[in-house]
């Protein structure tokens, strides 16, 4: 790193005591922008990268709720807005146990650069709580969701800040807050929020967007290469919403998926997976992985090692950030993975994403692939806008055309930057080029 930059991590670290994660995404942001700074250093002036890696506002909170039982629970909320310089925060909601301010930072600082890449005016933000859905009854998640909201909704607005679905949360989430939403603020701004349900405001492909994204993306690498999914063996972790979307496309378009996970183990099932089951068990019952094993003769579970040791050509990280090691990466090679398409946020380690890249293998990271849920959140906010709404056909060809284009402007900045191929540089310089370019023009903010 230039000197310049390797300042500003440093600050970041400091500033940042044990957000492990928060440093490792400005780091892997920062490290790409050596040859952006070295050919133009304005870039480095007006302190913008000590602006960009510190969020606009941070928000804390105490969530208490009543369980089934009367007991009562005391989680922790977060909302941190990130970046506003290209248009109102536009980023997710995580409940998942695991979730802290250093998750959060580096889930909102990630977004950033994935709404810029998208060329749909959308800032960036993050949101989220240590509540655990898995095992709660639905009025718990409800009175649990109500709570959540009758906080936030004094921070975010259709022109402010939309929050949308993550890791735990999902359609029935998004009903929840919606609803006490309107209950406080009493108005139905149907683009306050995102990922709702068709009834009520949602659009058409929301549930399918980041998945399909990733799979677009992964033939959007491999046609650079005069290849297609078309045949090719997939390995894909997480049992989600993006893994199961991310399945779908890639059976659509030939190639077949034989795994899947959560964090019970991983299912390998060499027929090709069934995904009306899989998506019974996930979608319906809200089951185990385990649940689809029982039901699919041939199909087995397996709950010790990675899912990164079954052979394959594609790889589809679908499940958490960090889920792909070294050694895991080391793994997939040996077996002769060609293509890694990131449909999670930051799954695969510094370590993993070095070993991919000196192996020379076609490597999407999230911000770039995984941009499609985003992007097609930004379209749900455009028909809420115009109360209009589109059908499946004209939602996914315009998911299509972005995905084309995510790709296409990664590519050109790896050009531009003498790096031909490299995606993490080409989507880290082109979003950081759309952001900074409008933070200039608005002055220091
Ligand atoms: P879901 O909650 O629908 O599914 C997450 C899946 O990953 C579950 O199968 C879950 O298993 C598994 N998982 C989560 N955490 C862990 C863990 N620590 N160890 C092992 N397995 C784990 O989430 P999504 O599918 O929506 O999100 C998956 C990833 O995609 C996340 O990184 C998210 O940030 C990213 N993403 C999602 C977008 C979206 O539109 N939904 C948009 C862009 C990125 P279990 O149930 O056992 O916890």
């Amino acid at each position: 790193m230039q000197d310049v930059v390797e300042k500003v991590y440093e600050q970041v670290v400091a500033r940042n005591r044990g957000e492990v994660e928060f440093h490792q995404a400005v780091h892997e942001v920062l490290e790409s922008l050596d040859p952006v700074i070295a050919k133009h250093p304005h870039y480095a002036e007006g302190a913008l990268l000590e602006r960009i890696v510190e969020p606009e506002r941070q928000i804390m909170f105490r969530i208490p709720w009543v369980d089934d039982a009367g007991q009562v629970h005391v989680n922790r909320g977060f909302r941190i807005e990130f970046n506003s310089a290209l248009g109102p925060y536009k980023g997710g909601l995580r409940f998942h146990p695991s979730v802290n301010a250093g998750i959060i930072k580096f889930l909102g600082f990630e977004q950033i650069f994935k709404n810029a890449l998208t060329a749909q005016g959308i800032g960036g933000g993050k949101g989220g709580s240590d509540f655990d859905p898995h095992g709660r009854s639905d009025a718990e998640v409800m009175r649990f969701c109500q709570s959540f909201m009758t906080e936030l909704q004094r921070h975010i607005g259709p022109s402010t800040d939309v929050p949308a679905g993550d890791i735990g949360v999902g359609g029935r989430e998004i009903g929840y807050l919606f609803g006490q939403y309107k209950r406080i603020r009493n108005s139905y701004d149907a683009g306050v929020l995102t990922g709702k349900g068709l009834a009520w405001g949602g659009s058409l492909v929301r549930t399918e967007a980041t998945g399909y994204g990733a799979v677009l993306f992964a033939q959007s690498m491999l046609s650079t290469k005069g290849e297609s999914l078309e045949g090719k063996k997939v390995i894909v972790s997480g049992a989600g919403n993006v893994a199961i979307y991310a399945i779908e496309k890639a059976q659509q378009l030939g190639a077949t998926p034989i795994t899947f996970s959560d964090s019970s183990g991983y299912v390998v099932d060499e027929a090709g997976v069934d995904l009306d089951l899989l998506k019974q068990v996930k979608e319906v019952e809200r089951g185990r992985v385990a649940d689809y094993v029982e039901r699919r003769p041939g199909a087995r579970l397996v709950t010790g090692g990675s899912v990164w040791d079954v052979p394959g050509d594609v790889a589809l990280p679908c499940a958490t950030q960090n889920e792909l090691d070294g050694d895991a990466a080391a793994t997939l090679l040996r077996n002769g993975c060609g293509v890694v398409s990131e449909g999670a946020n930051m799954p695969s380690t510094p370590e993993a994403v070095e070993a991919f890249q000196k192996a020379g293998i076609l490597f999407g990271p999230g911000k770039a692939a995984n941009a499609g849920g985003v992007a097609t959140s930004a379209l749900e906010m455009e028909q809420n806008a115009g109360r209009t709404r589109w059908d499946f056909a004209t939602a996914e060809a315009k998911l299509t055309d972005i995905m084309a284009d995510i790709h296409d402007s990664c590519v050109a900045a790896a050009d531009e930057y003498g790096r031909p191929g490299d995606y993490v540089l080409g989507a880290n310089a082109a979003g950081f080029t759309r952001v900074a370019d409008v933070m200039i023009a608005h002055g220091i903010v």
